[in-house]
């Protein structure tokens, strides 16, 4: 039997004469009629009194309560410490973005190889080449240098110093710093300052430390014998920067094309004596990174 049914037939059975509205309105209208005598009847409308809940209920809401605000109480330092590492997630998130917004990030990433190159050459030829430094010039043995390795330091930023004790530190080399040459990006040093490492100042009395080069380039483009060591022949030129993830600065390739000029004019040799590091290693390497294009550098060089 559905419920409505139930509740009409009972409401017929309490007689035709009351009407029927909630408990307390008829509790009303019987005091109503008590004061008059019972001849009239008076319908006032009262709002229904709050219903008393019974112990049970009364019982049952009060466990309810006590359990969560207990539950409250007893969790509260791990509610709170939830709180705070939201306001922490949250802050962290919105650096992150205004991070981006200040310095968003270069164009390489994800880009493909036609959008890097684009923007390479824009960036190339972005600025006049500057003058060369005096200090380039060291008196070297005639015929030694054959050509120009280019290399990224892989880093963000950094400088001469900082790589110096980097190489002496951990690669263990007594004369620090690899390159002959290293170009900064304006993190740690100069953007586009052209720093002379001191194994070619003193080239007489050293090396440099930055190409293990296979037989294949040392007989081809340096045309020199399979004994021959490429530290021996080639000059480092180190861009400050990781050119896997970036480009190089305007102010970085101005001073490479500059620095490149000097050298082959100081030695004679071709346009093509310059590669990338990866071009030439014996144990194979990305650097200097897909962002460094350097057919695009040897196309400049080579314009009359
Ligand atoms: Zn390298």
């Amino acid at each position: 039997m559905s419920e409505p049914a139930e509740e009409e037939s009972r409401n017929s059975g309490e007689g035709a004469e009351t009407i029927r509205e909630t408990p307390g309105v008829s509790a009303a209208m019987k005091s109503a009629e008590a004061s008059e005598g019972g001849s009239r009847r008076i319908f006032v409308s009262l709002p229904p009194p709050v219903e008393p809940a019974s112990p049970e209920s009364r019982r049952a809401t009060r466990i309810l309560w006590s359990r969560t605000t207990s539950w409250r109480r007893r969790h509260a330092d791990i509610l709170v410490a939830i709180e705070w590492v939201a306001a922490a997630l949250f802050l962290l998130l919105a650096l992150y973005f205004l991070w981006l917004l200040l310095f968003p990030p270069l164009p390489i990433a994800a880009s493909p190889d036609e959008i890097v190159r684009a923007e390479f050459r824009s960036r190339l030829r972005l600025l006049p080449m500057p003058e060369a430094d005096p200090d380039w010039r060291v008196a070297s043995a005639p015929g030694r240098w054959r050509g120009v390795v280019i290399h990224h330091t892989a880093t963000s930023g950094g400088n001469a110093e900082g790589i110096d004790r980097f190489h002496k530190t951990v690669n263990r080399w007594e004369n620090g710093l690899g390159y002959h040459f290293l170009i900064g990006n304006g993190k740690g040093m100069g953007d586009g300052e052209v720093a002379v490492g001191r194994r070619w100042r003193e080239q007489s009395r050293m090396n440099g430390s930055h190409v293990v080069m296979t037989d294949a380039a040392k007989g081809g483009v340096f045309n020199m014998p399979h004994t021959a060591k490429g530290n021996e022949f080639a000059i480092g030129v180190a861009l400050v920067g990781n050119f896997q993830i970036g480009l190089p600065t305007p102010s970085q390739l101005a001073a490479l094309l500059c620095l490149l000029s000097f050298l082959r004019k100081e030695y004679g040799f071709g346009a093509d004596a310059i590669v990338g590091h990866g071009a030439v290693s014996a144990s194979g390497t990305d650097c200097p990174g897909r962002g460094l294009l350097v057919d695009e550098i040897i196309l400049v060089l080579s314009r009359p």
